[in-house]
């Protein structure tokens, strides 16, 4: 786990991270909730999360995703607030391959490990976001849907690895979390 952050760290260090170039426009709820949908790297993070919620299962099910949006949240505050945050993108990158590489190795971690883990990686979504967001409803609007399409995203994931889960004693879940890494590697590399 930690050699791949750390492949991913100095992949993401070793290139400018451009991941999110022509984000287009930052008001309204539509383009807020389509936003999430449009990027691969929040797709791939978010669904990600949900994996790793069902992965885990029990509490973590719900707790994980509820962490997730709500550090995102936090995160768009704080962006909106003018707070720089270092390396966002490369923070965006690098969620897709740890949360990956978390699934992909069935860590069988704490559920309050996972949060943080979620949690911290959170922040760079939503700081990402908050920065360009005007300061007005349609501001407001925009995080709305980005809030909304974010949590349909982590149930999507949720629903697939419960149901992926059931099988082969969780192995398709793992490799669907091994391409998403892999997905986060190239994302970092800038081939996104
Ligand atoms: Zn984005």
């Amino acid at each position: 786990m930690r050699k791949i952050l750390l492949a991913g760290l100095v992949a993401g260090t070793a290139t400018p991270a451009l991941a999110h170039t022509g984000i287009g426009s930052a008001d309204g709820f539509p383009h807020g909730f389509a936003h999430p949908f449009l990027g691969l790297d929040h797709v791939l993070a978010m669904v990600t999360v949900g994996l790793l919620a069902a992965q885990l299962g029990g509490r973590a099910s719900w707790l994980v995703p509820g962490t997730f949006l709500t550090l995102m949240v936090a995160g768009g505050a704080l962006g909106a607030a003018g707070l720089p945050l270092p390396f966002v993108e490369t923070g965006i990158g690098l969620s897709v391959v740890a949360f990956g590489a978390a699934v992909a190795l069935g860590l069988r971690m704490p559920v309050a490990a996972a949060c943080a883990l979620v949690g911290l990686f959170a922040l760079f979504h939503g700081h990402a976001h908050g920065t360009e967001m005007p300061e007005t409803a349609s501001g407001l609007g925009y995080g709305a849907g980005f809030v909304l399409a974010t949590a349909i995203l982590h149930a999507v994931g949720l629903g697939a690895g419960l149901a992926a889960g059931r099988l082969a004693s969780g192995t398709p879940l793992r490799l669907a979390g091994g391409l998403a890494a892999l997905g986060g590697v190239a994302i970092l590399a800038g081939a996104w």
